[in-house]
């Protein structure tokens, strides 16, 4: 079973190499792809996940398709969906405005933070197929496209954060 690399582990600190556009579509990848959704469905507070979190040092990263997934009024999922890749993914624009917004990560286990996040961003990037596509994200979205570009840069959430405090039992949902 792949593990999560944690936080002192110099792969996250390093910046990922872009993947070559011979291997955009390819089975190195496309296996890579869903070994990260192996790991990331164990997760159940994990809504994304970089490569270099399983210590594959490259741009790519991985949004959990809980997200996008069809739900009832009770909020039980009634149609999955895949898990969105994003390969060489670049950050193409982000919203002047900002907010502080509660962050935390796989590889930071057990702590929480605030971080200024812009409140749209935009990506281009390719899919498992290499096929190339642009997703504006707002909110939610657009935090997780910052925080998993960061990891591609060899940045973490805790480097930025304004405080940084242990999950209480309370705040872990
Ligand atoms: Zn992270």
């Amino acid at each position: 079973m792949t593990d999560i690399i944690q936080k002192d582990n110099p792969v996250l600190r390093k910046r990922a190499a872009e993947i070559e556009t011979g291997e955009l579509g390819g089975e190195r990848i496309s296996a890579l792809a869903e070994q990260m959704s192996k790991v990331l469905a164990r997760e159940h507070h994990g809504v994304a996940l970089a490569a270099p979190q399983i210590g594959e040092s490259l741009r790519m990263f991985i949004v959990s398709g809980t997200l996008f997934a069809r739900r009832d009024n009770k909020g039980e999922i009634v149609e999955k969906h895949p898990d969105l890749v994003f390969i060489n993914p670049r950050l193409t624009n982000t919203s002047k405005e900002t907010a502080w917004v509660e962050e935390g990560c796989l590889s930071v286990e057990g702590l929480q933070g605030r971080v200024e996040r812009a409140l749209e961003a935009t990506l281009e990037a390719y899919d498992a197929t290499g096929k190339p596509f642009t997703l504006k994200g707002a909110g939610l979205l657009a935090q997780i496209f910052q925080h998993e570009i960061d990891h591609l840069n060899g940045v973490l959430y805790t480097d930025k954060a304004k405080d940084v405090y242990k999950l209480s039992e309370k705040t872990e949902t």
